[in-house]
């Protein structure tokens, strides 16, 4: 049996705990979040939130990608959003990953894709690039709020990587 089926099946058993009637779409707290897929992050009781509240966006390392980009402007452009919080991590898999191997191990499979995998040798450095770019990014209209932590799974640790401007 395979994850699939079972999730499946659990699904079925508890649909009246998953249903949100009348819960609206626009993220209540008017946040979104983009993490790392990491296993060990839990994003609702680390940034104590409900379902509701936020939209949720992870990749791998939590980097300000293309996508996570288009998903952001469709946050902040669709649904209301006005506020992005970052999550990176210590422990990352794509720390000290080597982007020109994977790079090879795609081309040996005969796949040349437009992305690279976005490893990093210094995760507080990869945060600021995404900070940075995401500052810059004019496909979100509001760029105000846009803040940046990194969690270490190993003390449960959460920290800002820079300090906002006093306001
Ligand atoms: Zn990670």
């Amino acid at each position: 049996m395979t994850n699939a089926d079972d999730m499946l099946s659990l699904a079925a058993t508890r649909a009246g705990r998953l249903a949100a009637p009348g819960l609206s779409a626009r993220p209540r707290r008017r946040v979104a979040v983009l993490a790392c897929m990491d296993t060990r992050i839990d994003l609702f009781p680390m940034l104590g939130l409900e379902r509701g509240d936020a939209h949720i966006i992870r990749n791998a390392g939590g980097l300000a990608t293309d996508d996570a980009i288009r998903s952001l402007s469709a946050s902040q452009r669709l649904l209301g959003t006005e506020e992005v919080v970052v999550v990176m991590h210590h422990d990352c898999g794509l720390h000290r990953a080597s982007e020109d191997a994977f790079a090879q191990a795609l081309a040996a499979d005969g796949v040349l894709p437009t992305w690279r995998l976005g490893a990093f040798d210094d995760v507080e450095e990869a945060l600021r690039h995404s900070l940075a770019r995401l500052r810059a990014s004019r496909e979100l209209p509001v760029r105000d709020h846009i803040r940046g932590f990194i969690f270490d799974p190993e003390t449960g640790a959460l920290a800002e990587v820079e300090k906002p401007r006093s306001r």
